[in-house]
């Protein structure tokens, strides 16, 4: 399709857009009485209107029952989080008794390392370059935990001089050339800073060829990219749910522990009673008897409160269907490259798009490398209502949500970015 940098376009994609509906049911911040345009979708999503009910209905029923509500809630509490099985199977391409909801990303990939990471003769970990500092805050002290040396037993793979992203080719000679010292490749689905997408199914077979456990952090993943976990044979991963799930600040997230753990007794985890036998786990027993499955890795009692806005949010994914959300997600992220691509020309290069330029290498997030005054056209475009990120040294992010972004926003982004450049 020949796209055009013109209002009427952009208007007459949005008419033909399936999803058009969806954007109605999110609450946008607003500038000057207009909704702003909102970029920062894979940071903190928007509040789906639906919400506020889940949250109302766990509140109401705390008011009215108090302790009962465990068993007699309409939605009870006690199995409040089977709910989110079979939604979030068909979000991370896993069976519903792969996935579980729990802590937050960084909790769990700290737990997932205690069942996947049993330093011996092999002991490294691969992950990529310049991870999300988060991530490489939890290598670090897992690494220290079991009292080996970081600079030996971590191995980044690295970027070539003078390119943005990494190379498949280059992960898997890094996984065959560490071989046998390997025990664990953990990196993102999608990177955080460029947006690239990571070929997860290639990467697991090169890292179970060398014998070593392979788990992915989803955070950029998660909701955005279609996932097929259970059949790329992914040992273990986690994701955030605030990011593109839109359940709301810090909120409780998840994980996938691949089928073929399930039955295997032996595999160490850091237990507590929510993790325990579900016809047993009230007689307060003795002894750990983890339930069947990633419920097993549970640890306390769940925050309900936290999972009302998650279950509002995959219930709506489940509705919309993660086909549906990644043909429209490739449609405006083309169109907002293309009117990138329009700016640039017409202001004389003063951007570069880092994130790669294959479709099936980005997903919903197009990361542009500013020249000269970057912070200042940052904080203009904040100061005139599109709300974006800027991660040093010089690169603001794009995230055009197709749940909720319109290609209108993305021809008047290219507008404000213009007169944002030429002043
Ligand atoms: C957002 C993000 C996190 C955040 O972790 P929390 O534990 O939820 O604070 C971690 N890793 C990556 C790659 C992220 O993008």
């Amino acid at each position: 399709m020949t796209f055009q940098n013109s209002r009427e376009f952009a208007q007459q994609l949005d008419a033909q857009d399936e999803l058009r509906a969806y954007r109605n049911e999110f609450i946008f911040p607003k500038h000057n009485g207009k909704n702003v345009i909102y970029f920062t979708g894979n940071s903190l999503g928007l509040q789906p209107k639906r919400t506020q009910k889940y949250v109302d209905d766990v509140m109401n029923d705390w008011a009215n029952l108090a302790v009962e509500g465990h068993f007699y809630a309409e939605k009870p509490w006690w199995d409040y989080h089977e709910r989110f099985a079979n939604p979030l199977s068909k979000i991370l391409g896993a069976k519903p008794s792969e996935v579980s909801v729990m802590n937050t990303l960084t909790v769990n990939l700290h737990l997932l390392m205690v069942s996947f990471y049993k330093p011996t003769t092999r002991y490294k970990i691969i992950c990529e370059e310049k991870a999300f500092p988060s991530d490489q805050y939890m290598f670090q002290s897992q690494v220290q935990f079991h009292g080996l040396d970081k600079e030996d037993t971590i191995v980044e793979i690295k970027r070539r001089e003078g390119e943005h992203n990494i190379r498949l080719e280059d992960i898997i000679s890094k996984i065959e050339e560490v071989g046998d010292e390997l025990a664990l490749v953990l990196i993102g689905g999608v990177n955080y800073y460029t947006g690239q997408v990571f070929d997860m199914k290639a990467i697991t077979e090169a890292g179970h060829k060398a014998g070593a456990k392979v788990g992915f952090d989803l955070a950029h993943a998660a909701g955005n990219i279609k996932l097929e976990l259970h059949d790329w044979n992914v040992d273990f991963a986690a994701w955030c749910s605030y990011k593109y799930m839109n359940s709301g600040p810090g909120n409780a997230s998840g994980i996938f522990v691949h089928e073929k753990f399930h039955n295997d007794k032996d595999l160490v985890r850091f237990a507590g009673w929510w993790g325990h036998n579900k016809e047993r786990r009230f007689k307060m027993e003795p002894d750990f008897d983890p339930v069947h499955g990633a419920d097993g890795w549970q640890i306390s009692n769940l925050p309900i409160l936290s999972l009302a806005p998650y279950l509002a949010s995959v219930e709506m994914f489940a509705e919309v269907g993660m086909e549906n959300l990644i043909a429209k997600r490739d449609k405006i992220t083309s169109y907002l490259e293309f009117i990138l691509h329009e700016i640039d020309k017409e202001v004389d290069s003063t951007f570069e798009i880092i994130t790669p330029t294959n479709p099936t290498e980005r997903a919903s997030q197009l990361s542009v490398f500013l020249h000269g005054e970057g912070r200042s056209l940052f904080d203009y475009l904040m100061k005139n209502g599109v709300i974006t990120d800027w991660r040093e040294p010089n690169v603001i992010r794009l995230a055009p949500v197709p749940l909720y972004c319109s290609y209108e926003d993305m021809y008047e982004f290219g507008q404000i970015l213009k007169k944002g450049i030429v002043g």
